[in-house]
């Protein structure tokens, strides 16, 4: 499996700055075959930077998309519309949830609309802190995972990835902790479990599970060595370039 470095730029950057970015990004690294190098910035960006964009070096995640493909809906853009734009897009972010009210029956429904759309989704999910504090979190995580992939038939399973980010160590909010490798594994096995028990073991082994929350350069490799863990989801660390650039240094390092 090969082993995925994603950047969510989250509200960050001008289309021009983001520009500036990925040329001198591009510049940098080279083709990593075994590396899937994934940018994820503003909506604005999108169209823009996918013209200009290696494919063969790193690929293009949107950050939002709406379910229905077209009609009365002002202000969204649906992934039919994403579609030859991007190759991903981040859906059930935790801001998503908790700013702005996405529920897991609406997060199926994005999931099943960029599936439609040839995107793979990127589905986050992850317990605040007091879900965690209240013995909740593997209810949360199953209920989240579990809702979130209720449209997605068998066979499609292994188009989808995971992202399990625990909001607590998300580095904007308020006094985040970082998550240890105990807790990481730990919720990455009880993951690859519910997926085994709801798909069987052998699609279940083929679905990448990433880890987000406060990680960086120094963190990185560590965070890689923890069992089950297929890639990163990295959102303050990537909007410093010599930052995201290191990352993608150590995953090389660590995963070759
Ligand atoms: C995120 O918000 O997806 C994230 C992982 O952020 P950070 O790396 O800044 O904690």
């Amino acid at each position: 499996m090969k082993t995925y470095i994603v950047g969510n730029w989250k509200l960050n950057f001008t289309v021009g700055e983001a520009s500036i970015y990925l040329h001198k990004l591009l510049k940098k690294i080279p083709n990593y075959r075994d590396l899937e190098v994934v940018i994820s910035p503003s909506l604005i960006a999108l169209q823009s930077l996918s013209l200009q964009i290696d494919r063969h070096k790193m690929k293009l995640a949107a950050q939002n998309g709406f379910y229905r493909d077209y009609g009365a809906f002002t202000g969204e853009v649906s992934f039919s519309q994403l579609r030859g734009i991007v190759d991903y897009c981040i859906i059930g972010h935790s801001e998503r949830r908790h700013i702005f009210g996405e529920d897991d029956k609406m997060i199926q429904k994005k999931v099943a609309a960029a599936m439609r759309n040839k995107i793979t989704p990127i589905l986050c999910i992850g317990e605040t802190e007091s879900e965690r504090a209240f013995g909740e979190t593997a209810d949360v995580i199953r209920d989240q995972l579990i809702g979130g992939l209720s449209e997605v038939a068998d066979d499609e399973l292994e188009k989808v990835i995971i992202a399990y980010e625990p909001v607590w160590a998300i580095s904007s909010t308020k006094a985040a902790k970082l998550a240890s490798p105990d807790e990481i594994a730990e919720a990455m096995a009880l993951i690859r479990k519910i997926l085994a028990e709801t798909y069987g073991e052998k699609i279940a082994e083929k679905v990448p599970i990433l880890f987000g929350g406060s990680v960086n350069p120094s963190n990185a490799g560590g965070y890689l060595t923890v069992p089950g863990v297929n890639g990163l989801l990295i959102g303050g660390s990537s909007l410093i370039l010599s930052e995201f650039a290191d990352i993608i240094e150590v995953a090389k390092r660590v995963k070759s």
